[in-house]
């Protein structure tokens, strides 16, 4: 039996602490499991700098984590599919499954949805957690648990590209190249797009944008949106028939619009400042579609899919590599993006 729970606890605005918890145990239809790996999320990074997203306030000590793999260690009454020692991606959004957001599927909606690391509920980077069975799926044997925890990530990019209408042939213009930007081009790329352009303000991001596979990058700088959207189209040989926005900065999302074809569609994947100028009559006359997206829903499957088949890698993502004992290092890490630092992934397990 375990007895030791060491786990990463946010107190308040940089406090971040490792602590021992009580292990939890299964309840019905739940597994328990011992925690491999866990990715560092910006939201992650976000609560610890800032204690806050929005309207979600950390006002109680609370677990960080959430881009999760774990071992199953023990099974709750009820569970049938899984079984102690199978390796499973953890899909952290529990909804309430009565909702008729949840029975129309779209339970990423659900305004009862317990979502790890988001207050007031625990995330899972720590030694043990327990989850809903149902929302843990088993990794083939010759996935890793780092590909698993990427999966969070990953189905982001499924729901965006989804939402997009992205299919086979089509330009594309992905604006910002961090962690989210960079899943959602493999994620376009596996779904078909002839044609991608990446946008950034970083030069290292775009390198990296450009060995997994960009076929152009755009260095953004000063220059107004309609100017930049013009070299978009000239890059491309036309306007995008699709955007994805990964960067939730003003300037960007304006680009976005100006930058796909009439009739196209943008998605707005980056969270930014509440309120912002855009382009919006332009937008309207053109019936270019506005559509944002909110995490994920029935994606998890499709992503391990994708990297289980073979035509998404998401390794070459991680750039830095922590023990649970070293959180604080890899938060800070995350945080200053030090070393060219894409995606830092926290072992719990050693
Ligand atoms: P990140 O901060 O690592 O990446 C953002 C990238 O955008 C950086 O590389 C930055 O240099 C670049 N950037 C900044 N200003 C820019 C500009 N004007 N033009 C082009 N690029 C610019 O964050 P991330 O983890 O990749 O996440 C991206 C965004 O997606 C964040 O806003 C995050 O909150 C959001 N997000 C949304 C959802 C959702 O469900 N809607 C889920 C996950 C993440
Ligand atoms: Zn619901």
């Amino acid at each position: 039996m375990a007895t030791e729970n060491l786990s990463a606890v946010l107190y308040s605005v940089n406090d971040l602490r490792l602590e021992n918890r009580a292990v939890p145990q299964a309840q019905k239809n739940e597994v328990l499991l011992r925690m491999d790996k866990v990715g560092i999320c910006g939201s992650d990074v976000h609560y610890w700098v800032n204690g806050r997203i929005g309207d979600f306030v950390v006002t109680k000590p609370m677990v960080l984590g959430h881009e999760a793999a774990g071992v199953v260690h023990e099974v709750g009454e009820g569970v049938t599919h899984l079984k102690p020692g199978d390796r499973v991606a953890i899909e952290p959004g529990v909804p309430c499954r009565s909702c008729d957001y949840c029975k129309g599927g779209r339970y990423n909606l659900c305004l009862d949805i317990v979502f790890c690391a988001t207050p007031p509920y625990d995330g899972n980077l720590a030694r043990y957690y327990t989850h809903a069975a149902d929302f843990c799926y088993k990794l083939p044997d010759h996935m890793t648990m780092e590909e698993g925890a990427l999966l969070e990530p990953l189905s982001v990019a499924v729901h965006a590209c989804r939402r997009a209408g992205v299919t086979i042939g089509q330009k594309i213009l992905i604006c910002g190249a961090g962690p989210i930007g960079l899943v959602c081009l493999l994620t376009a790329k596996a779904m078909g797009a002839s044609s991608v352009i990446i946008t950034d303000i970083s030069e290292s991001r775009l390198e990296v944008a450009k060995t997994l596979g960009a076929d152009h990058t755009l260095l953004v700088g000063q220059e107004d949106a309609e100017t930049l959207s013009k070299q978009v189209a000239g890059k491309l040989g036309q306007p995008s028939d699709v955007t994805i926005e990964c960067s939730g900065a003003e300037s960007s999302i304006r680009l976005a619009i100006f930058g796909t074809k009439s009739g196209g569609v943008v998605v707005l994947v980056g969270l930014g400042p509440a309120e912002i100028k855009v382009p919006i009559v332009n937008a309207a006359v053109r019936e270019v579609d506005i559509r944002g997206i909110f995490r994920y829903a029935n994606c998890y499957p499709t992503a391990l899919q994708l990297v289980a088949s073979g035509r998404v890698n998401v390794k070459p993502l991680i750039t830095h590599r922590f023990s649970l004992e070293e959180t604080v290092k890899a938060f800070e890490t995350a945080r200053t993006g030090a070393g060219g630092a894409i995606k830092v992934m926290i072992s719990c397990s050693d």
